[in-house]
């Protein structure tokens, strides 16, 4: 008689612990501003991210294949960086035959692939070009400023605006919210009742 049953594995019970989103660095930095008025020496979040983001692409430009050198590097080479980058993506873009394209909220899911989102990219290649040139590169020769970046990224932004049904237009500057004064309602017509 087997009636040994494996003790039961607990080291997987599910502790609802949410994932803290960044700001680990954040908050370590906040515990110890006493009066220091020179912060210049700690890098600033939008730093931290460019070094990321520049150590992304020099690893994907060594496990390219065939190999690839930065100064061999192009806009094909870019846009082929951030088609690469599309597979981690976590922005649903419907494709013009679903039927929930332009729909911002869809009722459903859908088949639809998961991309980056059209800010994710126009912010990453930003960073991606500043650090191009603060590593040596010369700003001419610059692949994150091509042209055909430049146009990919506007395709990027038309094509998703219009299947997410959002506008990337307007979000700039919101105009400040104006309290409108409600209006008084009309006077009663003077015709009515008093003269019976
Ligand atoms: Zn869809």
């Amino acid at each position: 008689m087997d009636l040994i049953s494996p003790p039961p594995s607990n080291t997987s019970y599910s502790s609802p612990t949410p994932t803290t989103p960044i700001s680990a660095a954040t908050a370590a930095n906040a515990a110890n501003t006493s009066s220091s008025p020179s912060s210049s020496s700690t890098p600033s979040r939008y730093e931290n991210q460019k070094r990321r983001d520049w150590n992304t692409f020099c690893q994907y430009l060594r496990n390219h294949r065939p190999p690839l050198s930065l100064s061999m590097c192009s806009g094909a080479h870019v846009l082929e960086f951030l088609r690469y980058l599309d597979q981690f993506g976590k922005t649903k873009v419907h494709n013009q035959t679903c039927p929930f394209f332009g729909l911002p909220n869809p009722p459903a899911p859908c088949p639809c692939p998961l991309r980056q989102a059209w800010g994710s990219l126009d912010a990453l290649i930003g960073r991606l070009r500043a650090a191009y040139e603060e590593h040596g590169g010369r700003p001419e020769a610059n692949p994150f400023g091509a042209r055909a970046v430049r146009i990919y990224l506007r395709e990027v932004r038309d094509f998703q605006a219009k299947a997410r049904g959002v506008s990337y237009e307007k979000k700039r500057k919101r105009p400040k919210q104006k309290v409108t004064v409600t209006p008084p309602p009309p006077p009663p017509p003077s015709d009515s009742g008093a003269n019976e």
